[in-house]
């Protein structure tokens, strides 16, 4: 038995049986095939009144909780299959889910003779799905655009349906199919039944069961709104250009990971995936800019797990159900803070734990605390793993690969020359030079990385913590900001590209009004000062510098907090002196060793 199904069994030990809902002989011969030991909860609602009565009905219950067997079975039950017509139809927001719902009610109609079922949807020939219907199909599993499409050109009758079931209604609304919805219901008989099924009630689906369904009966399984006990919910907090490191850092501490990554935009999704990638991870990105044969391609990747992360918009992975996630990752939170729900409900199914885990910076915080009024649960604000805890994790769980490895004795006529080659070591030095390969991969780039964690967020604005440490870099001093039109990441670029530098060798990049800070290791700091200083950009030369460490009780130079950008507005482009409130009359016009000494006032005055 899977692990799964196992949970599900203890989950439901002192539950009802299948045997008593009222099931044919032929469902429960699937249910035993399929491994199914007890029915879940909104299975044990559902089923006998959907069987006994005819009635609609609104059916609440998280991702994972089983709702396709809810209403898959009752729906095999009733096909008449002296009748050759179409009686069953459900609607799913998206092919995946449809392909999914297809292939479940294939299995748990497999010893009924004779049902058929037939999915419908976009991205495939219109005309081989029509001559499947042609063929017969008691059961129509669509996603709603393909269906109005084939409706409109004659291809489908519904006209005699006695079932249409709206699945993950919550995603289909969000996703705009309100108005081919209303168009599909009405081309069916007026005594249909309708039975939807939603993970979440937001007043959208409220409206279509007020406007559409007849005194529906109403079933919830655990709170609504909420999502599963079994997911936890944590959230680092980071600085706005941290992102991509601390997501390294989440993945890197846990090698088995096995993640939905989500991040708000296409543009996003493309770019962190290719980060990911290019720093040797096995991601992929899915998202709507791909076709839908590469986004095939990037799910059954995903499914056989070749691919361990997938980073995706939130639209694009509506739908995915692969039940092992251990962990959400929100690279992002999204906009619309209901979102969130459907993004930790892809982790924690069936039965299993998993973890949703958020980087976050200060500024959006506020939104955590929304989003804990949403699922009823409480966030955990964790810490980032430090390199050190992430390269001790990494060694050590080589070493439990390597002690549990089946060895192959395929190898055997090698090991003589082997032996031979390593004769020279101790098992002792065997051991240190076979785990500094994988360790140094991991040590090097942790050594120069800066610790992520930004202070919790009680702490008074970084204040009182002492002088920042930067480890093996130096923080720079440039006089370039905002008022030169540039972004801490046009910045970044321009330094980047000015020093002849790889993407990792320019850090922590703040950007201010009139000047800006960036770090890059001590040892290249004759390159950078060299250069640097002897750049013009529009006319303006630029200048470059050290800055000193800061003294104790000054603000730490990290995250782009308000205070230090309003201090920049203190000081006007390379003006003379500052002087609070005057800025404004001071010109721009300098000479470089003048502009050198004010810039060293400027850096310090902003600490
Ligand atoms: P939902 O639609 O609520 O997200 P699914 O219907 O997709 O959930 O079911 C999730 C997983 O649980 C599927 O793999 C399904 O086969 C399995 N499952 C459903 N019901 C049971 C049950 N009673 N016992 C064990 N596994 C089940
Ligand atoms: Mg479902």
């Amino acid at each position: 038995m899977s692990l799964i199904k196992r949970t599900f069994a203890t989950f439901n030990k002192y539950m009802t049986n299948f045997e008593n809902l009222g099931l044919s002989q032929d469902l429960l011969k699937a249910v035993q095939q399929m491994g199914f030991e007890s029915p879940s909860e909104v299975q044990q609602q559902a089923i006998p009144v959907l069987l006994q009565e005819e009635t609609d009905l609104v059916a609440l219950a998280q991702t994972g909780t089983g709702k396709t067997a809810a209403f898959g079975f009752p729906l095999i039950q009733q096909i008449d299959l002296g009748k050759k017509k179409t009686q069953g139809l459900i609607l799913s927001p998206t092919r995946e889910l449809c392909l999914q719902i297809t292939n479940e009610i294939e299995k748990y109609s497999q010893f009924i003779g004779g049902i058929k079922t037939v999915a419908i949807y976009g991205g495939a020939s219109i005309s081989e799905q029509e001559r499947q219907i042609n063929r017969g199909a008691h059961i129509i599993v669509a996603t709603p655009g393909r269906m109005k499409d084939m409706i409109s050109r004659k291809m489908i009758d519904i006209t005699e349906i006695d079932v249409c079931v709206l699945d993950e209604a919550d995603e289909m609304l969000n996703m705009g199919f309100y108005e081919d919805i209303l168009d599909i219901l009405k081309n069916t008989p007026k005594d249909r039944k309708t039975w939807l099924f939603s993970a979440t009630m937001p007043k959208e689906v409220a409206q279509i069961a007020k406007d559409f369904m007849n005194n529906p009966q109403e079933i919830t399984v655990g709170r609504k709104n909420v999502s599963t006990k079994n997911v936890s919910h944590e959230y680092f907090l980071v600085g706005g250009r941290d992102r991509y490191p601390a997501l390294k850092r989440l993945v890197d501490v846990n090698p088995d990971i096995y993640a939905a990554v989500f991040c708000r935009t296409k543009r996003d999704t493309q770019k962190e995936a290719e980060k990911l990638i290019e720093d040797g991870y096995n991601a992929a990105a899915l998202h709507g800019d791909l076709s839908q044969q590469q986004r095939d391609l990037v799910m059954k990747s995903f499914r056989n797990k070749q691919v361990q992360m997938l980073v995706a918009t939130d639209v694009a992975a509506r739908g995915i159900d692969v039940d092992d996630i251990t962990h959400v990752i929100n690279y992002q939170l999204p906009d619309e803070i209901e979102t969130y729900t459907h993004r930790s409900g892809r982790t924690g199914r069936a039965g299993k734990t998993g973890k949703s885990l958020v980087i976050v910076t200060k500024s959006e915080l506020r939104k955590i605390k929304q989003i804990e009024k949403i699922i009823g649960q409480k966030f955990v604000e964790e810490q980032l793993p430090t390199g050190d805890e992430i390269c001790k994790k990494q060694l050590f769980y080589l070493a439990e690969k390597i002690a549990t490895t089946d060895t192959s004795k395929d190898i055997n006529p090698f090991l003589p020359q082997l032996e031979e080659q390593l004769s020279d070591l101790t098992k002792e030095g065997l051991i240190k030079k076979f785990f500094s390969v994988e360790f140094d991969r991991f040590n090097s780039y942790y050594k120069k990385q800066n610790e992520l964690n930004t202070p919790s967020a009680t702490s008074k604005d970084f204040e009182g913590k002492g002088g920042a440490d930067y480890g093996n870099e130096n923080r720079f001093f440039i006089n370039l900001g905002r008022k030169d039109g540039l972004d801490w990441m046009q910045l970044k670029d321009f330094l980047k590209e000015a020093l002849d530098f790889g993407r990792d060798e320019v850090g922590k990049v703040d950007v201010m009004d009139t000047f800006s800070f960036f770090n890059v290791d001590k040892s290249k700091t004759d390159v950078v000062l060299s250069i640097l200083n002897n750049l013009e950009l529009n006319g303006r030369s630029v200048s470059v510098e050290i800055t000193e460490k800061k003294s104790k009780g000054g603000k730490r130079n990290r995250g782009r907090g308000g205070k230090r950008d309003r201090g920049g507005n203190n000081f006007n482009k390379s003006g003379k002196t500052h002087r609070k409130g005057k800025s404004s009359n001071f010109n721009s016009n300098k000479n470089n060793s003048k502009s050198k000494s004010l810039s060293r006032r400027r850096a310090k005055n902003s600490k």
